[in-house]
């Protein structure tokens, strides 16, 4: 979709460490605080399991050229972790695609990705459950399916070559992203969140992923253009900078909105055109100018 492309990786700070169709309307995203999700959930022993059903399309995605979570060079521990969740993450998955998400590169991204190791370990039994959890600082790990959702919006039913996240928080959905986009930068405004985000994701060796620590609403103008820009932060409209960013004929996904807010799907069409689509309802922390 976007033309030249410099060299990637580029030089951002960067997870170093080595070598790993909008679907049916779904549900409605409710507004749920992540400190009232974790304190329902723990009281609902059904919810951690999910739905034992396996997913019906999502095959394994492929995985990104430096991807490489090889059970044999995992720790042992690490490695009985890994396979006791894989059941619990299929059963994830399946209720996403019974939520109305449909893309099977999306549904078998989240069916890779341990959103667990995503997790602060009081919470991980949590890790699968329909719910946003707090990953510190005020902040949240977005809901399974609206992960889902807001990229499968901007997929469209493409194959994305390079994408832009606003708001990395512990970096899950940034992790999901790089298993169906070529090239990902996720940018964070709070600096403990930042690390936290290059911690968790180091063990997966994902090396077409680069975390920037900065103001995202600047967006990332010496990376630009994204074929796909999805905000995880609700402003009260979304910044002209990175409406500039977007590639022409490509989807940015956000929430807009205070208390009410909604997703939207701004569409670049011309140089200087863009549509909007307003999807649902949805309930996300707000997006704030500067960096602390
Ligand atoms: N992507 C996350 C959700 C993160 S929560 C997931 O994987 O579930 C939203 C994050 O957006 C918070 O960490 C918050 O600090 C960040 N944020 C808010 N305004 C921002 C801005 N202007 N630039 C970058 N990050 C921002």
């Amino acid at each position: 979709m976007s033309g030249q492309r410099s060299n990637f990786p580029l030089p951002l700070s960067s997870i170093t460490g080595g070598s790993v169709k909008p679907a049916a309307r779904g549900p409605v995203a409710t507004p749920q605080t992540a400190t009232r999700n974790a304190a329902s959930s723990a009281a609902s022993s059904t919810a951690q399991g999910g739905p034992a059903k396996a997913p019906q399309a999502p095959g394994p995605a492929p995985r990104p050229p430096g991807y490489a979570p090889k059970a044999s060079s995992a720790p042992a521990a690490q490695r009985s972790d890994l396979m006791a969740t894989e059941a619990v993450r299929r059963a994830m998955v399946a209720r996403v695609a019974r939520q109305g998400v449909s893309d099977s590169k999306v549904l078998g991204a989240m069916e890779i990705v341990p959103r667990h190791l995503f997790i602060e370990p009081a919470l991980s039994s949590q890790a699968y459950i329909d719910a946003s959890l707090p990953i510190g600082h005020h902040q949240t790990i977005s809901q399974p399916y609206i992960v889902a959702r807001m990229i499968e919006v901007m997929c469209a039913g493409k194959a994305l070559g390079r994408v832009l996240e606003i708001g990395t928080g512990c970096g899950y959905q940034a992790a999901v992203l790089s298993f169906v986009a070529k090239e990902v930068y996720s940018i964070e405004r709070i600096k403990p969140l930042h690390e936290l985000a290059k911690t968790n994701l180091r063990p997966l060796r994902i090396s077409n992923l680069r975390l920037q620590y900065g103001d995202g609403m600047l967006g990332l103008p010496q990376v630009a253009p994204f074929d796909g820009i999805i905000l995880a932060a609700a402003g009260l409209e979304v910044p002209q900078a990175l409406l500039e960013q977007l590639a022409i004929g490509a989807h940015l996904v956000a929430p807009v909105g205070a208390q009410v807010q909604h997703l939207h799907r701004i569409t670049r069409i011309g140089k200087s055109e863009w549509t909007s689509e307003t999807l649902e309802a949805c309930h996300f922390v707000p997006l704030r100018p500067g960096t602390i």
